[in-house]
């Protein structure tokens, strides 16, 4: 028998109440469930970035009164509004203030600001859902115990401190009522509050399953696991039943967004079970992430992102020359950008940049960093492309795999093709609008059998 389970609801499942109703009924059934971790309700976050972005007072509050729609569908559907109403509409209140003052243009920690009333508005309410079916529980702020850098937008987290403090304030709260708190927020050294990146909740549950000693996280979401692809993409996607840490980091790594892809980090760490099911369905049972699984096949599954940018970057004097990579890297890294995908041939360099990715809610300033590269080689931007990554186990150096693989490959029109680096997968670029057929095409090739 576990001894604590922290459980995540994602976004659609606290939607609205009768989906936070289902998830209370998930933590009433589990009673090793102390520590509930939510996102923001469905939509909620992608109103608030809207709210950072725009710079008419109008528009902000029209963004606004989508939040207030969804926040007060909920309180409508509870019994005892009076003192939920007051926390509520505090928040509210506050966020408010932030966003109606005219030619103001939000800097970075104003806008991680912004985005953490979804979380704290989601688990407010979240709270009072489990006190009406008779749940002692409370809603603690996490900015007391989620430690981070100061990287506003995708913050990184400071695992001893986070440890100590869990241990000083959440560990005693444990034993009196279950502690529903905010996934994707945290707070620096300043007490300014910040963000793990879009989709982070994930991450957030598995820190403070770490910081807690906590035996199993448990991811509820809107599908009943982690399937071979994505189930939107395409109906013979199959749910995986168990799967090893480092398939699954691969997998979150290269787009599969059911789970955030640093939630595995602190699992490996700790060596800590990740279930992820649908709160949907709890009864249809999900995927175990685990570090010791029976099974290790060559192909796992596909992942694919989308909206990903093409570099070339292409200059003879890159021919023989020490230091230009460096150059390069060192260009993009002070401009915060992440590459991913890099091949290299004589005299020039391609990289993949991911554009719409989940990593941070703020974009990085890719033209200023273009501007800077084109003054040492010529730079060429193709945009509009998608990354497919087939993950497997040994697809580097079994020659039988490899070939079946190339050979399904054939027929495709790719771009750019990465393999070898790491054993778990081969990436490839193709036209976003031929992305769903390729990986029909390859999902039949290698998972229909
Ligand atoms: P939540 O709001 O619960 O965090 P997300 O939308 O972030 O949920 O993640 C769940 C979604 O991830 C699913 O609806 C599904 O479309 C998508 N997804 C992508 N790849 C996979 C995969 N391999 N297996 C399952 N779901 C996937
Ligand atoms: N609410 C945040 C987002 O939409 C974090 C999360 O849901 O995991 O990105
Ligand atoms: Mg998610």
């Amino acid at each position: 028998m576990p001894n604590l389970i922290v459980a995540k609801f994602g976004g659609s499942s606290v939607a609205d109440y009768a989906a936070m109703s289902r998830c209370a009924n998930i933590v009433i059934n589990q009673p090793a469930i102390r520590v509930v971790v939510v996102s923001a309700c469905s939509g909620v976050t992608n109103l608030l970035v809207d709210i950072t972005q725009f710079s008419s007072v109008e528009a902000r509050l029209s963004a606004f009164r989508g939040i207030e729609d969804i926040t007060f569908a909920i309180i409508a559907k509870l019994q005892q509004i009076e003192l939920i109403s007051q926390q509520v509409n505090t928040l509210l209140a506050q966020l408010k203030a932030i966003i109606t003052q005219p030619e103001h243009k939000f800097t970075a920690a104003e806008k991680d600001e912004i985005l953490s009333f979804g979380e704290r508005l989601s688990s407010c309410l979240f709270s009072q859902v489990l006190l009406e079916k008779a749940i002692s529980a409370c809603c603690f702020d996490v900015r007391q115990v989620m430690h981070t850098d100061s990287h506003f937008g995708k913050a990184e987290p400071n695992i001893s401190q986070i440890k100590l403090a869990c241990s000083e304030k959440l560990t005693p709260l444990l034993s009196q009522s279950i502690v529903v708190t905010q996934g994707f927020v945290g707070a620096n050294a300043l007490n300014q509050t910040t963000t793990l990146g879009r989709g982070g909740s994930d991450y957030s549950a598995a820190l403070l399953a770490e910081a807690l000693n906590a035996d199993i996280v448990q991811i509820w979401t809107d599908v009943i696991g982690i399937y071979t692809t994505d189930p939107r993409l395409t109906e013979q996607a199959r749910c995986i039943k168990e799967i090893s840490f480092d398939e699954a980091a691969e997998m979150a790594t290269f787009g599969a967004r059911v789970i955030h892809p640093a939630t595995l980090l602190p699992a490996i760490r700790q060596n800590i079970a990740v279930f992820v099911g649908s709160s949907r369905e709890p009864e249809s049972g999900g995927t175990w992430i685990a570090k010791d699984v029976a099974d290790r096949p060559a192909y796992r599954a596909i992942a694919l992102r989308r909206s990903q940018t093409l570099i070339t970057l292409k200059s003879p004097e890159m021919l023989h020359a020490a230091g230009f990579l460096t150059r390069i890297f060192d260009i993009l890294s002070r401009h915060d950008i992440s590459v991913d995908l890099v091949t290299t041939s004589e005299i020039s360099v391609a990289l993949t940049l991911d554009q719409g990715g989940m990593t941070t809610a703020f974009s990085s300033d890719i033209d200023a960093a273009l501007t800077e590269l084109s003054r040492f080689c010529d730079v060429s931007v193709e945009r509009g492309l998608s990354l497919i990554a087939v993950i497997g186990n040994h697809l580097h150096s079994s020659q039988g795999v490899t070939g079946e693989l190339f050979s399904t490959l054939e027929k495709i029109n790719m771009r750019l093709i990465c393999h070898g680096a790491s054993k778990h997968n081969l990436c490839f670029l193709v036209q976003d609008a031929e992305a769903v057929t390729v990986i029909k095409q390859l999902h039949q090739s290698l998972f229909a059998a």
